[in-house]
């Protein structure tokens, strides 16, 4: 589609822009947030906020990994998922169907704990 509306040249190297900062932010996540960060959560992984500016709220992993299938990554105050409003007005719009929104009610934050 971009070859068609800018030209085949621009095109081709937005298409190889976008797949290689896809595959750096995903390895940045896979690498970065299972080691440095907060772990709110009993997991492997971490939460980098500054990450999750830049990959769509995954550098919010802890939290991905206490909720694997949470469309919502920010569960804590302080946390801010920058996709979650764009996928909550889709499911305004009913483009989107949401099936959960947070860990599952057992899950607890081990930061919660040790602040009690
Ligand atoms: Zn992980």
């Amino acid at each position: 589609m971009l070859c068609v509306v800018f030209g085949p040249w621009v095109g081709l190297l937005a298409a190889v822009v976008h797949t290689v900062a896809y595959l750096q932010l995903n390895a940045a996540v896979n690498a970065i947030a299972h080691t440095f960060g907060r772990q709110p959560y009993d997991n492997g992984a971490t939460n980098l906020q500054w990450l999750a500016w830049i990959t769509s709220g995954e550098g919010l992993h802890n939290n991905h990994h206490a909720a694997p299938t949470s469309a919502k990554l920010a569960f804590g105050p302080g946390e801010v998922d920058p996709a979650w409003p764009a996928i909550a007005g889709l499911r305004r719009l009913r483009l989107a169907t949401v099936r959960s929104t947070g860990p599952r009610p057992h899950t607890e934050r081990v930061e919660a704990d040790a602040a009690a």
